[in-house]
C-alpha cells in the first residue's frame, strides 16, 4: 500500500511528478496498489480484459475496446541523439478510466492538477470558511446508463450553484462514484464555503433530483488529504466484473467523473499533462530523443535491452476525460 506522502517526497528527491512516479512504479515494480485493497492484480489475464473490451464492442465502441485489450502490451521505440545512443521504449496505454493499469497515473494527474487549487483557496479562508465532504446519493436503479450520468452531472452543479448562491469565493470539486460491483452513483463533493445545513442541503437535493440522501460534515483532513480522500476512488475500478467495468466505461463514455465549479474551476492550472511529458528527454544522458518507425511487444523491448521512457505521446490524453 502506497503512502501518498512519501511517494510524493521520493518523487521530488528524484525530480518527477507524482504521475510520473506512479508510472515507474507500475512499470518496474509492477502493480501499483494505491489504497491497499486493488483486487486485480499486474497479471491478470488477457481473458479478463478480452471480456471488458467485448463488452465494449457490443456498445460499439471500438476503438476503445482495442485500446483496452491492448493496453501495456506495446511499446513505441526511441533512441537518444547523445553519444550512447541510448536504446528505450514508452509503453502504449488505454487511459480508459476503469483500467486497472491506468486509473493509479490518472489518479495522480488529478492530485497534480487539483492540489494547488485547493491549497490556494483554503490558505486565506474567510470568516466561517471551511472545507466540507458532502455527499449526494441516488436512487439505486439496477442500471448505469449515459443519460442518467448526465442528467446527475447537471443536478449536483444545479443543486452546489442552489446551495451558493448570494455566497463569495466558494469553490467546490466533485468525483462521481458507483459503489463496488453495484449501480450506487452518488457523487464526493469537496465544498470550500461557509456552513451549509444538513436539512436544507437535503430539501435543494430533493427538490433538483428526486432524490433524498445527503450528507455533509466539516473535512477532518487538510486541503491536500481531503483531496486525495476524494480522489481515491479514481485510482483504482470499482468492480472485479468485467462486464461490470465494461458497462461504467459505457456509461461514463464521453462524460467527466471529476468537476469542478466556482473559484475551484477559475483557479484551475494548466492541465500540463496535456501538452508536455517528463519524457521529452533521454532520461539517462538528457539528449533529444528520436523516434523509431512501428511498435513491438513490450517483452521484446525487454529483451531487446531497451529502457523504460515513460508515455510520450500526449495527444490522446487531450480526449481523455476523468
Ligand atoms: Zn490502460
Ligand atoms: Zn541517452
Amino acid at each position: 500500500m502506497i503512502d501518498v506522502v512519501k511517494a510524493e517526497s521520493q518523487a521530488v528527491l528524484w525530480g518527477i511528478d507524482l504521475r510520473t512516479w506512479m508510472e515507474l512504479q507500475l512499470q518496474v515494480f509492477g502493480n501499483v496498489d494505491a489504497f491497499g485493497h486493488s483486487e486485480i492484480d499486474d497479471d491478470f489475464d488477457e481473458g479478463w480484459r478480452g471480456q471488458v473490451a467485448q463488452t465494449l464492442v457490443d456498445h460499439k465502441l471500438f476503438s476503445k475496446a482495442n485500446r483496452y485489450m491492448e493496453c501495456s502490451r506495446y511499446a513505441h521505440l526511441y533512441e537518444c541523439k547523445g553519444e550512447k545512443t541510448h536504446s528505450l521504449f514508452a509503453p502504449i496505454y488505454c487511459d480508459l478510466r476503469f483500467c486497472p493499469r491506468c486509473a493509479p497515473r490518472q489518479f495522480a494527474r488529478l492530485i497534480a492538477k487539483y492540489e494547488p487549487v485547493v491549497r490556494a483557496a483554503t490558505a486565506h479562508p474567510k470568516k466561517g470558511y471551511r472545507l466540507r465532504e458532502i455527499t449526494l446519493t441516488t436512487r439505486n436503479t439496477g442500471v448505469i446508463t449515459p443519460a442518467q450520468v448526465k442528467k446527475f452531472n447537471q443536478d449536483v452543479k444545479k443543486a452546489l450553484k442552489t446551495i451558493m448562491r448570494g455566497v463569495k469565493g466558494w469553490g467546490a470539486i466533485w468525483c462521481d462514484e458507483v459503489g463496488f460491483e453495484n449501480t450506487n452513483l452518488h457523487a464526493h463533493v469537496l465544498l470550500f464555503g461557509p456552513y451549509v445545513e444538513q436539512d436544507r442541503l437535503a430539501q435543494v437535493w430533493n427538490q433538483i433530483s428526486g432524490h433524498i440522501h445527503v450528507y455533509i460534515t466539516q473535512a477532518r483532513r487538510s486541503g491536500g488529504k481531503a483531496l486525495i480522500h476524494l480522489l481515491k476512488y479514481v485510482s483504482k475500478p470499482p468492480a472485479k466484473d468485467p462486464n461490470h467495468i465494461g458497462l461504467l466505461e459505457v456509461a461514463f463514455h464521453g462524460t467527466r467523473r471529476v468537476h469542478a465549479l466556482n473559484m475551484f474551476y477559475n483557479f484551475v492550472g494548466e492541465d500540463t499533462d496535456n501538452v508536455q511529458s517528463e519524457w521529452e528527454i533521454c532520461p539517462h544522458c538528457g539528449a533529444e530523443l528520436t523516434k523509431l518507425p512501428g511498435t513491438v511487444r513490450i517483452e521484446r523491448a525487454i529483451v531487446e535491452g531497451r529502457t523504460f521512457a515513460g508515455t510520450k505521446h500526449t495527444d490522446r490524453r487531450k480526449a481523455w476525460v476523468n
